[in-house]
């Protein structure tokens, strides 16, 4: 029998509502790939050495055809950052612009131009924004600024805030639209006040800037850390995550062994994507401690709490290997702070 119209639509919106419940289920109900578009992480990065002459400043690894991750080399700068870029169908958006002197501009407008070729286009607008305002993350910005079809958007905690339109930093979730694909940002201050998690709905990835990643999580403040851990928590429950990627790797491939600050050539490192998993073992630590946060290792990388006199020793650091490698490595800042 033909059921009558209204109980066709009823049973349609019936099925559209468990549909939507599933969706926001961060279980899938079967390991099917969870209805996010997949990519690939490489097997091995370029490490950065130990013959420099035969690596490229930049490596563009293409995570699926709309989804691309630059990693500086060692042998450019030591920190060797990630930088991420997205494609959608009305603009790019690229986070972050690399450390020390960097020729990034032309390694991104070459990626650019190589995905417009492939999608019919003749040119597309970038974002430059940056998922926190420190200076292994906007080393190539003036390349950037002033630039035509290119939208810069400063580091600093005031511009970023209001370019992507917070009313309340850093809790809202702002929708932020690259044309045909939603990314969902929110404040995670506590490593530096300006950082923001990016979460892509079509990939499931998480990026989590300076915040979380396989090595040393600097904490400026352990109040706001913790926070940003709730958050990132809360926000995630329900969705599919496929991989959280930060911007760095200093953790080796064997369990609680990091490499040393000013590491250049990281043969055996960490690979880059932790899951989800990684926020409840860093909450265990946070609602267990007594007192101050201390440091503490786990195995995929270590809780690293600094203050004035920790910064300092950073910076002197940074200062000292960054000459070392401008005499022996390419151009390099020249110990600039
Ligand atoms: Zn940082
Ligand atoms: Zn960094």
């Amino acid at each position: 029998m033909k059921p009558p119209k209204s109980v066709l639509t009823q049973a349609l919106t019936l099925l559209a509502m468990v549909g939507l419940t599933l969706a926001v289920m961060a279980q899938a109900p079967e390991p099917d790939g969870a209805g996010v578009r997949p990519g690939v992480l490489p097997e091995k990065w370029l490490v950065g050495g130990p013959n420099c002459m035969e690596v490229p400043e930049f490596q563009v690894h293409e995570y699926n055809p709309d989804f691309y991750i630059l990693r500086q080399s060692g042998c450019s700068h030591y920190e060797k950052p990630f930088l991420y870029l997205l494609f959608g169908q009305d603009r790019a958006l690229l986070l972050d612009t690399g450390a020390g002197m960097p020729d990034v501009k032309r390694v991104v407008m070459e990626t650019v131009d190589k995905w417009c070729a492939r999608n019919g286009k003749e040119s597309i607008p970038l974002v430059v924004a940056h998922t926190h305002n420190h200076s292994d993350h906007v080393a190539g910005d003036k390349q950037f600024q002033g630039v035509p079809n290119v939208t810069f958007v400063g580091a600093d905690v005031d511009t970023a805030v209001a370019y992507w339109g917070f009313k309340k930093w850093p809790e809202d979730v702002i929708e932020y639209d690259l044309g045909g694909r939603v990314l969902d940002i929110f404040g995670i201050p506590g490593h530096q006040r300006a950082s923001i998690a990016v979460y892509d709905r079509e990939s499931g990835v998480l990026i989590t800037g300076d915040l979380i990643y396989p090595g040393r999580l600097y904490i400026d403040d352990a109040a706001a850390f913790e926070a940003s851990l709730e958050r990132m928590l809360k926000f995630t429950e329900g969705k599919i995550v496929t991989h959280l990627l930060g911007c760095h790797i200093e953790q080796t491939d064997t369990p609680y062994l990091e490499y040393p600050i000013g590491s250049i050539y990281q043969p055996n490192e960490h690979a880059l994507d932790l899951n989800r998993g990684v926020l409840y073992e860093l909450q265990e630590i946070v609602r267990n401690k007594k007192g101050e946060l201390q440091r503490v290792a786990l195995r995929d990388l270590t809780i690293y709490p600094v203050n004035a006199e920790v910064w300092g020793a950073l910076r002197a650091k940074r200062k000292e290997v960054e000459e070392r490698q401008r005499l022996t490595q390419f151009k390099q800042p020249g110990g600039a702070e």
